[in-house]
């Protein structure tokens, strides 16, 4: 079975120095799931609206991904508006409208209840949980989240942790989370609540990545062009997951890769608003993206 993910399928609107866009595919499941999909088969569980455009869903189908588990509400698609200045890596939320979400119930179909990846994306942690507890027995579970829920629902995502394998945060949220300035000393306090690895995304400076007997540190891949960050951290998620549910074992070198297949398709999402690029990209791009990176980081 391949990977099940859970978060927000979304309407954004973005401002960054390049650009402006109103109403434009986002949400966490949606980056997780349109990267994940490189590398195997994914389903999504999450809500939209009556008003989510037909042609969005034609995109997810087009990538292949499940839609069973999208459930279409009367109301409106949650909503997301943001702004980013030359600092790419801080999000200024100037609205969040969860819409459909506030009454979401979510139910994983059936034939999914069996998937063997989980990605609880970035949404309510209560919904997280609720999904969590109707798999049957995965084999690897994570989990991302972000100020928002930090702030509003601390310990919802406390008791998450303690069901979870790999938890993905920025470095803000890492702090925020933990009370920590230092990043090694917030990554050590997250990993006490009981998840088994913690990886720390730091943005244009790549990722930390620490479990308890180890820890790696992987620079992202440069690039000259980034139209537009949304999506990073969920795209990052989707090639990690992605690469990941295709070893066969889950080994240290197995993760290491793993995290820099994650850096790797982030840095073609940013290229472009919303999943424009992920749309349109190819798995030789993403092969010869690998083959560069080892090049330039090889010493
Ligand atoms: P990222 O840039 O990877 O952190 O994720 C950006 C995506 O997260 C956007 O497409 C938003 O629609 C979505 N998003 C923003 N705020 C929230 C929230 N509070 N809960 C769930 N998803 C959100």
């Amino acid at each position: 079975m391949g990977i099940l993910v859970v978060g927000s399928v979304a309407l954004d609107s973005v401002q960054t120095p390049f650009g402006k866009r109103d109403n434009i595919l986002g949400g966490s499941a949606t980056f997780f799931s349109f990267s994940a999909s490189f590398f195997n088969k994914v389903d999504i569980v999450a809500v939209v609206g009556a008003d989510f455009p037909k042609s969005d869903l034609g995109l997810f189908r087009k990538k292949g991904i499940g839609t069973e588990g999208l459930e279409i509400a009367g109301g409106n698609t949650f909503r997301w508006k943001g702004r980013y200045d030359y600092d790419f890596n801080t999000a200024h939320t100037i609205y969040t409208h969860l819409n459909v979400f506030s009454d979401f119930k979510p139910s994983v179909p059936e034939r999914l209840k069996n998937s063997e990846y989980v990605f609880l994306a970035n949404i309510d942690p209560d919904l997280q949980y609720n999904v969590l507890k109707q798999m049957k027995r995965p084999k690897l579970v994570a989990c991302d989240s972000m100020n928002f829920w930090i702030s509003t629902k601390k310990k919802s995502l406390a008791r998450l942790l303690d069901h979870i394998d790999i938890i993905l945060l920025n470095d803000a949220e890492a702090r925020q989370f933990s009370g920590e300035s230092n990043l090694f000393k917030a990554a050590r306090s997250i990993l006490k609540l009981g998840p088994r690895a913690v990886v720390i995304k730091k943005g244009e400076h790549g990722v930390l990545y620490f479990s308890r007997e180890s820890h790696f540190v992987a620079p992202a891949y440069l690039l000259e062009t980034i139209n537009d960050p949304t999506g990073a951290g969920d795209t990052f998620a989707g090639g990690m997951m992605g690469f990941l549910s295709r070893c066969k074992k889950i080994n240290d070198a197995e993760i290491r890769r793993s995290l820099i297949y994650g850096s790797i398709m982030a840095s073609f999402a940013v290229e472009d608003f919303s999943v424009g690029r992920l749309a349109r990209l190819s798995k030789r791009e993403i092969a010869a993206r690998y083959k560069h990176f080892r090049k330039i980081t090889r010493f």
